[in-house]
């Protein structure tokens, strides 16, 4: 589901008020890592029943996603500050890493926009420029300090992951502690100072060994743990042998394109790739099936 997130009526208290009292809104509820999803219905967030002020104390404090088709306003409540006995009624936490093969493309969306706009402001209660408390402002969207008049923002900390392709084959490494097996495609933080395509080139270095050129953008993702943009790439590679040099991954090295169509099509295969919600699920799909072009 794709939220209006009502950014210009935010900005009025009175319009917020509002939608607090109004009967049809709702409010969805997460901690750090878990959402809460209907016990019984078809996987989706849990939608308490409105209004919304009966679940949210202080209504400067009120954090409001947006507005669904039917413009009824969606509140969202941190359980790990508010732990509410009607709110979590008929309903069961579950972790997002797991709601994300459950839930459709859009309910996965509205989730991990609920966990990272909650973190952020878990985090957020004091000003990191003089310290003092900060205020909520425009319904969650940014926070205020009145001691030095700064305003802050909820940040997204850009990451890159990129299919590095070369001939028949894709370079995919594997982390300490995944299930046996699994393997992913590479990916790493963007630096300051530094292009997406800078970054890939890097990161591929830095874990592998391996160069590569030509990025080329393809899809994003949006990603909460913290608060990442996954930015998906393909790249380019003359080949080599990878080592995995950095401590990160415990193994990396090339596969082929036979081995991973027969992991995506879940054939009997020691190759285990990423569930089919992550972006890196798409992009080795893409590649599998030819339709990356000449990657
Ligand atoms: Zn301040």
């Amino acid at each position: 589901m794709m939220l209006d997130r009502a950014a210009a009526e935010r900005k009025d208290p009175d319009w917020v008020a509002e939608q607090l009292r109004d009967p049809r809104s709702v409010v969805v509820a997460a901690t750090r890592d878990s959402v809460l999803l209907d016990a019984t219905t078809e996987p989706r967030l849990h939608r308490a029943a409105g209004p919304a002020a009966r679940l949210i104390g202080a209504a400067d404090e009120a954090i409001l996603l947006g507005l669904d088709s039917d413009g009824a306003a969606v509140f969202a409540i941190d359980l790990e500050r508010h732990a509410q006995e009607a709110l979590v009624a008929g309903a069961r936490l579950v972790a997002l890493r797991d709601a994300g093969t459950l839930l459709s493309h859009g309910e996965g969306g509205l989730a991990a926009y609920t966990i990272a706009l909650l973190s952020w402001h878990r985090v957020s209660g004091f000003c990191a420029n003089c310290g003092a408390a900060t205020d909520v402002m425009e319904a969650g969207y940014s926070r205020h300090c009145p001691r030095c008049g700064r305003t802050h923002f909820p940040r997204t900390d850009p990451a890159v992951i990129m299919l590095v392709a070369h001939d028949e084959t894709v370079l995919l490494g594997r982390r300490q502690g995944w299930p046996g097996g699994r393997y992913s495609i590479l990916a790493g933080f963007v630096s300051p100072g530094e292009s997406l395509e800078e970054a890939v080139v890097r990161e591929v270095r830095e874990e592998s060994g391996i160069e590569c050129s030509h990025p080329l953008f393809v899809a994003s993702q949006p990603w909460p743990f913290p608060s990442s943009l996954m930015l998906g790439f393909t790249a380019r590679s003359d080949g080599g042998e990878p080592r995995a040099l950095d401590g990160e991954l415990e193994d990396v090295r090339w596969f082929t394109r036979d081995e991973v169509a027969a992991a995506l099509a879940g054939e009997e295969s020691s190759l285990q790739l990423p569930p089919s919600v992550s972006i890196a699920h798409l992009l080795l799909e893409r590649w599998a099936t030819g339709r990356l072009g000449d990657y």
